[in-house]
């Protein structure tokens, strides 16, 4: 009989950014929920990943060392999911702490917006929310529905930081291309991050795709949490089109309204994927002495 796939989820978070479990919590969350290989990619930031190898190894679930960068191309905010990083690498250590500058930066002027729209005390307010976490929107977000300005983080982004409004504060981050020489120096593969969530064109996608691919990226996510049937069929052409590989991942914050571990592992029929030459093996049990 034909060994059971093994379950990939290749992109969630935890408090080390914006998700809400920590990160052995989310490991063990993971196992519960079947994965078998699972890559922890904060946002701009790898501090998550000693306790959660140790929590992996612990439960017997094959962690990957995994970021989510942020940067742009052109005006666009894109975001790079590079998997397999040497944590070591002092190339990978030295950009992590350019991207912490640049987001403290620009906490500083999200605030400063929001202060003049009424909304005073919002940096101290999320670095007292964030403790050791990369502060990003979703704390300013979760500020903002504690100080009782709007009912849910939902609204925080509709009115006051999500896309055009006054916190989305722009132009900020590094090029695209930089940002997948970055993964490379630090030994990884470069994963365009949900690429059907940008909200492009189908002729701006490819150019992204192209792009991407030119830049040495290797992969793009064709499931991501919750999507529509048929996108990730319509990603895996993009991705064969450009010679790209296919990765998965729930993009997991927390439970409810986002995907949920392990739920958004199916490739479609002709994805070639990611980790074809990772060799990773199910983890063999030892019948004779039924350990
Ligand atoms: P940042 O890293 O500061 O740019 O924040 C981006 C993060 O905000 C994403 O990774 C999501 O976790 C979250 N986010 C973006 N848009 C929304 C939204 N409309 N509602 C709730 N969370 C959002
Ligand atoms: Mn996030
Ligand atoms: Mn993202
Ligand atoms: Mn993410």
């Amino acid at each position: 009989m034909d060994e059971p796939a093994l379950i990939y989820d290749l992109h969630c978070h935890s408090t080390c950014s914006d998700g809400i479990l920590s990160p052995s919590e989310l490991v063990s969350r993971a196992k519960s929920k079947g994965v078998d290989v699972l890559a922890l990619t904060d946002h701009d930031s790898i501090a998550g990943l000693a306790e959660a190898r140790v929590a992996a190894q612990a439960c017997g679930l094959d962690l990957i060392n995994g970021i989510e960068f942020s940067c742009q191309w052109g005006s666009r905010g894109v975001h790079v999911v590079g998997l397999g990083l040497n944590v070591d690498s002092p190339e990978l250590l030295a950009v992590i702490e350019g991207q912490a500058q640049r987001r403290a930066e620009r906490n500083e002027v999200i605030a400063k917006k929001l202060a003049k729209a009424g909304f005073p005390g919002a940096l101290e307010g999320v670095k007292k929310l964030a403790t050791e976490a990369a502060i990003g929107r979703p704390h300013f977000a979760q500020f903002l529905v504690d100080q009782g300005h709007v009912k849910s983080s939902n609204q925080a982004f509709k009115k006051y930081l999500g896309a055009g409004k006054i916190g989305d504060v722009k132009n900020i981050w590094p090029d695209l291309d930089e940002v997948i020489d970055w993964i490379h120096a630090g030994g990884g593969q470069a994963v365009l991050a949900h690429p059907n969530k940008y909200k492009l064109t189908r002729t701006k996608l490819r150019a992204l795709c192209a792009d991407f691919a030119e830049y040495g990226g290797v992969a793009i996510e064709v499931v991501s949490g919750k999507q529509a049937p048929g996108v990730a069929e319509d990603m895996v052409r993009i991705a064969s089109e450009f010679g790209l590989l296919a990765s998965c991942g729930s993009d997991f914050h927390q439970p409810d309204p986002w995907q949920e571990l392990g739920s958004s592992s199916r490739l479609p029929p002709g994805s070639d994927p990611v980790w074809k030459d990772w060799n990773i093996q199910r983890p063999t049990v030892n019948v004779e002495l039924g350990v």
